[in-house]
């Protein structure tokens, strides 16, 4: 199957209450495992890659191939998006989407809103044009975003509202008190700003910094208008305690088939735990 966008992912989503997974990539282990995943789950599944992570990963077109290929060579059937996340600059989403990824998303939202709506509202002009959905961010999520540490500001109902009804993206991420990394304690969400942006923008909203949210939150957040959720830290955790272990069983070890397929292993019952809980395993 060739690589599809979002946005038909995301309303299907939002209209039987489960929510699409994105995961993202740290590696070409990464990608193999969550496609594997998704396709034994009969799931669909978003791939994504940071834009701080980029580089690292080796650039926009070698992710793109990268992904493309394997969904290829794999004969994965279930609908795979791939994604730009937390695309930093208008330029950087355009490189992305030339290089053929299918969703790209904007983050504005370190920007006064006005300038958030027009970087936005650039994006989706371009993306439109070759089929791409946009995501975008209002409000902040805090804690550590691939090196970066930010604080927690609350998404202003009124300006999700005016984003959204100015520039028509897809998909919104209103940044209610998640943050990505770990938690300490009990994560604190606005379900009540929540629910009140839900009824205002009513586009699929996105839920970041999902690792670490227990379920019960999970299943109110896709309730009340979430169709998308993020995971990282925990498919990370997962890969880093197996690799350790696996270090640790046999100093000698240096072939690295041996090292990281268990990584892998981890990646992939991450993946697979997070698909169920969602609701989209079977939804493909
Ligand atoms: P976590 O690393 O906290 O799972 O967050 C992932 C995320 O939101 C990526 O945008």
């Amino acid at each position: 199957m060739t690589l599809v966008t979002m946005k038909e992912m995301l309303e299907k989503a939002k209209a039987e209450q489960y929510a699409v997974a994105q995961f993202n990539l740290n590696g070409v282990q990464w990608a193999q495992a969550i496609l594997q995943a998704a396709e034994e789950e009969r799931s669909p599944v978003i791939l994504a890659a940071s834009d701080r992570m980029v580089p690292f990963l080796g650039g926009y077109r070698v992710i793109a191939v990268m992904v493309a290929e394997l969904v290829k060579e794999m004969g994965i059937t279930v609908p795979v998006a791939l994604h730009l996340d937390h695309g930093m600059k208008v330029e950087n989403c355009k490189k992305a989407i030339d290089a053929g990824f299918t969703s790209v998303m904007i983050d504005g939202s370190h920007d006064p809103i006005g300038q958030n709506i027009a970087m936005t509202g650039e994006v989706v002009a371009y993306a439109r044009r070759y089929g791409v959905s946009v995501e975008a961010e209002v409000g902040t999520v805090g804690g550590m975003e691939d090196g970066m540490v930010g604080g927690i500001r609350y998404a202003d109902p009124e300006e999700c509202a005016a984003l959204v009804k100015e520039t028509r993206v897809d998909a919104l991420a209103a940044a209610l008190g998640s943050v990505h990394g770990p938690y300490r304690g009990e994560p604190v969400l606005g379900f009540a700003e929540m629910e009140q942006i839900s009824d205002l923008v009513g586009i699929p909203l996105v839920l970041h910094g999902a690792s670490g949210i227990p379920e019960h939150q999970i299943r109110r957040a896709i309730s009340l208008g979430h169709a998308k959720i993020n995971i990282n830290t925990e498919c990370l955790q997962a890969w880093a305690a197996a690799l350790r272990k696996t270090l640790n069983a046999d100093p000698g070890l240096y072939d690295p088939r041996a090292i990281l397929t268990p990584g892998t292993e981890a990646i992939k019952e991450a993946a697979r735990a997070k698909l169920r809980e969602f609701g989209s395993a079977g939804k493909a």
